[in-house]
């Protein structure tokens, strides 16, 4: 029998366990690294748009999506003051693209994707500091509490988030992550207090000046909610869900109550950062850059986690298909021009959706109310319509050496 072609996947985020999985579906022995010391449940909600879930099937984890995520009915766009100015039934999203919309509890998700992720194969405590890579493998020199380790494979993958160091390590004249220009909170009311809520299973965005509001009902009851406030860098607390309850208490129902129902440690506060400049490539002999170590969108499209799936699904199959170094060739000509795409979409959108400016916002809603559901969709239908590649086969794992 021969030997498995060795990967060591740096960050445990969901692109690095994505990759881990779809690498494992191949017949690669798989190593994760994170920098944490345990995997703990971390974050608040996260929205699983219909490519993501087709990624997620074609991993064979599309049924424990199903089963752990809430399924969407709707998306919808409001003014503080309530009115609605746009919403787009899933069900037509669902006949056009393929595949549903789910939210659910970002520990939800990592469970699913640790699914069948032995301890072995998660080394926790290891912080990536710099990268080597031979024309046939790469090395990775580690921080562990015992001092530094360098471990080796036939590749690497660097999903260790916008900050990277691995991209650093490899790209050391890039200027790094530019702040979006907006902070985000973020919170979950738990299933007994929400339920008095009646939150719709909708994907709700509403939008006032340099301010919106964003709510979905995720799983088991709880609601998911986020808020954004166009703010200089490094300027709001960090815990203040009074300040945050003060600044929305005039937004429509049910945004004042959902924050009044938030439990103070479910609160997450950060600047938005994310790639303004391109990469000149995604691959550096046999280290790939995926997720947001490669192009950390902004949130506004609600696609970075969903960019980072599709990533894990093309590196793999690609490598299946066509060899180590031919598959990432392909990954880097697949998935450049697809996430510059995603990621200027997402920018022109943040921008318009999170304007101060009176005239401008006053403009941006009555467009939103002024067009048909039909356009919206197609408008952000260029994100949906992606579809994984040729289906994973039962090969035998592909050589080393090509
Ligand atoms: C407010 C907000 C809402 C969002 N909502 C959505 C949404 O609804 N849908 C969606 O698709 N996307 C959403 N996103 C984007 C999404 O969260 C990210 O794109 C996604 O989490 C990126 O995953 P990743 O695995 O690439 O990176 P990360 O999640 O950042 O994971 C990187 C991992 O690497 C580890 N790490 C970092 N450095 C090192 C090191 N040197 N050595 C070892 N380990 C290291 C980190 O500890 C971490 O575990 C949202 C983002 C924000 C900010």
């Amino acid at each position: 029998m021969r030997p498995s072609n060795t990967a060591i996947v740096v960050g445990a985020g969901i692109g690095g366990l994505t990759a881990a999985q779809a690498l494992r579906r191949t017949g690669w022995r798989v190593t994760v690294y994170e920098q944490a010391h345990t995997i703990a449940p971390v974050g608040a909600g996260v929205g699983i748009a219909p490519n993501a879930v087709k990624a997620l099937d074609h991993l064979g984890l599309g049924s424990a999506l199903r089963d752990r995520g809430r399924r969407q009915e709707a998306m919808e766009i409001r003014l503080r003051n309530g009115r609605q100015v746009a919403r787009v039934c899933a069900s037509d999203i669902e006949r056009r693209y393929g595949a549903p919309f789910y939210a659910l509890h970002r520990a939800e998700l990592h469970r699913l994707l640790l699914t069948g992720l032995d301890a072995a194969t998660l080394r926790t405590g290891h912080r990536a500091e710099r990268i080597v890579s031979e024309p046939w493998s790469a090395t990775v020199v580690f921080r562990t509490a015992d001092g530094t380790v360098s471990e080796t494979a036939d590749l690497v993958v660097a999903a260790d988030g916008v900050g990277s160091a691995l991209r650093t390590t490899l790209l050391p004249r890039y200027p790094g992550p530019a702040y979006a220009g907006y902070t985000v909170w973020r919170g979950i009311v738990p299933a007994d207090r929400a339920a008095a809520l009646r939150v719709p299973p909708v994907l709700a965005e509403s939008w006032g000046r340099g301010a919106r509001f964003g709510i979905a009902a995720i799983n088991d009851g709880q609601v998911y909610w986020f808020a954004c406030e166009s703010v200089p860098e490094h300027t709001v607390p960090t815990h203040d869900l009074g300040l945050l309850a003060t600044r929305f208490k005039r937004w429509h129902d049910p945004i004042p109550a959902l924050l009044r129902a938030t439990p103070e440690e479910t609160l997450l506060r950060h600047d938005v950062y994310y790639l303004r400049a391109r990469l000149p490539g995604f691959t550096h002999g046999r280290v790939v850059l995926l997720g947001d170590a490669a192009h950390a969108v902004t949130p506004d499209i609600g696609q970075g986690a969903c960019l980072a799936i599709e990533d894990a699904v093309t590196l793999a199959t690609g490598i299946e298909n066509s060899g180590i170094d031919a598959g990432l060739r392909i990954y880097d000509a697949l998935r450049r021009p697809r996430t510059e795409r995603m990621a200027r979409t997402s920018g022109r959108l943040g921008r318009i959706m999170q304007t101060a400016n009176p005239v401008a916002a006053l403009l941006r809603d009555n467009l939103a109310a002024a067009v048909p559901a039909s356009l919206l969709i197609r408008g952000i239908g260029a994100a949906f319509a992606w579809q994984p590649p040729m289906p994973f086969t039962d090969h035998p794992p592909i050589t080393t050496r090509e």
